[in-house]
């Protein structure tokens, strides 16, 4: 019989478009999403009363605000700063800030929306935001950065608080923006309120392992979708793109549990290391020089090359790791990959691999975990940094990282069932999207339009 849901489906997807125009990046999030969707309408047709979807892709508030600032030669600098409150069901807006070029409103709102549905994953009580500026940290002094902040949160601190908005960090946002941040919020509120901001430093609030979880989390993933097929990271070949703090700690991690991980990259290219990438040493020129990676090449000696515009995915591996920005990782990419024999491709990375690359990808029988499931590590350490905060406590280490794991298996688990029950095996795509849906769905059933 023929099914009148899926064109709805279709008809909604265009509405979107038409009423975001020139927003590729959403487009792209929400047809990923709403394509996953015709299973759980088919199950559940309270899900598909008129107007719930519309109002699952439409963000509840959407912030933009002028951020001027001085730079250290005194001349005066207009950002955009931006902050899209997208859904606020299943518990406070949560979700990073990232300061890049690149930011514009329907980035923001690409982000915005994968955070819902992550968010909604991890099963805790987390509601989705993303916000940002156009900003670029590189190459900026500490102080220069500061000033950025300050009047970043001089605008912020009206439309977020610990029952209301949490920022974190993303690209462009580590534990220095978010110091600079805090202590902004601090002043004008006068409030010491801890749980207003993740990613905060250790001394003052911070969760351990926060900065690594992400990279970690991803790691603990991709273990997972290894032990579905009897298979585990020892001796693996990886390739992780990137060379920011979720391509750190996933090197980091990987390493860890015995995989020999033999790439990393920056938006100018890519080095490739046959003994193993040296994390102390691209820590040292990425995280404290704040420099290229071009630098790591020339400092690590004979094993290591630089490629120049080069692309790590032409480096034949066993597990890839896309860990730097959205749409790295193409169609071309993927059959390059398949080609060279991966089974296991995991995202640290929010939205890196294309849809067209997911399909390749999914026809070559290569398990492909999707960001939303893959990369939650960060924001469930939020969570757990949260909860540190409102009871004044500060966990061991130790105790992050064993809920941590627990929390990847069970997202993981969660993926894989929700993927099953609804006919699609081994897709972890609509596993992580209907699971996030249903929950998000029912709970803005039960609350009311
Ligand atoms: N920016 C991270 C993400 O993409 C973390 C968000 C958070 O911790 O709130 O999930």
């Amino acid at each position: 019989t023929p099914d009148i849901r899926i064109p709805d489906l279709e008809r909604l997807y265009d509405a979107v478009r038409r009423r975001n125009p020139g927003e590729p990046e959403f487009h792209q999030a929400v047809r990923e999403v709403l394509d996953s969707l015709a299973p759980a309408l088919h199950a559940h047709p309270e899900f598909a009363e008129p107007g719930l979807i519309e109002r699952i892709t439409e963000p509840e508030r959407q912030v933009m605000f002028r951020v001027p600032w001085q730079d250290d030669s005194g001349t005066t600098l207009v950002h955009r700063g931006f902050r899209v409150e997208f859904s606020s069901t299943l518990g406070p807006y949560k979700g990073g800030l990232r300061f890049h070029p690149s930011v514009n409103l329907g980035i923001v709102k690409f982000l915005g929306f994968e955070q819902v549905f992550k968010n909604s994953l991890t099963g805790l009580g987390l509601g989705g935001a993303k916000g940002g500026s156009d900003f670029d940290p590189r190459g900026r002094s500490d102080r220069e950065v500061m000033r950025f902040c300050q009047s970043f949160m001089t605008e912020l601190h009206r439309h977020v608080g610990e029952h209301t908005d949490i920022p974190a960090g993303d690209i462009g946002v580590g534990t220095r923006e978010i110091g600079f941040l805090f202590g902004q919020y601090r002043r004008i509120t006068n409030r010491w309120e801890s749980g207003v901001l993740t990613g905060k430093g250790r001394e003052w609030g911070g969760s351990a392992l926060r900065a690594q979880a992400t990279g970690y989390g991803n790691v603990l993933f991709a273990a997972e979708l290894l032990h579905t097929r009897g298979e585990d990271l020892d001796g693996r070949r990886v390739a992780v793109s990137g060379s920011g703090n979720v391509a750190l700690y996933s090197i980091a991690k990987a390493r860890d549990l015995g995989a020999h991980v033999v790439t990393a990259s920056d938006s100018e290219g890519c080095v490739v290391d046959e003994k193993g990438v040296d994390v102390e040493l691209l820590r040292q020129i990425k995280e404290i020089e704040r420099g290229r990676i071009s630098a790591y090449a020339q400092r690590r000696g004979s094993c290591a090359v630089y490629v120049p515009g080069g692309r790590v995915w032409d480096v034949p591996c066993d597990v890839a790791l896309p860990s730097a920005t959205q749409n790295e990782l193409d169609a071309d990419a993927a059959a390059t990959l398949v080609r060279n024999g991966v089974t296991v491709v995991s995202e640290g990375a929010n939205m890196p691999t294309t849809p067209d690359a997911v399909r390749v990808l999914h026809s070559a029988g290569v398990a492909f975990g999707p960001g939303k499931a893959a990369n939650a590590g960060g924001v469930v350490t939020s969570a757990f940094e949260m909860q540190q905060n409102s009871r004044r406590e500060s966990w061991s280490s130790l105790r992050v990282a064993e809920r941590l794991a627990l929390a990847m298996r069970t997202i993981h688990d969660t993926c894989r069932q929700t993927a099953e029950r609804y006919g699609a095996p081994g897709n972890y795509v609509l596993g992580a999207n209907i699971a996030g849906f249903t929950r998000l769905a029912a709970a803005m059933l039960a609350q009311g339009v």
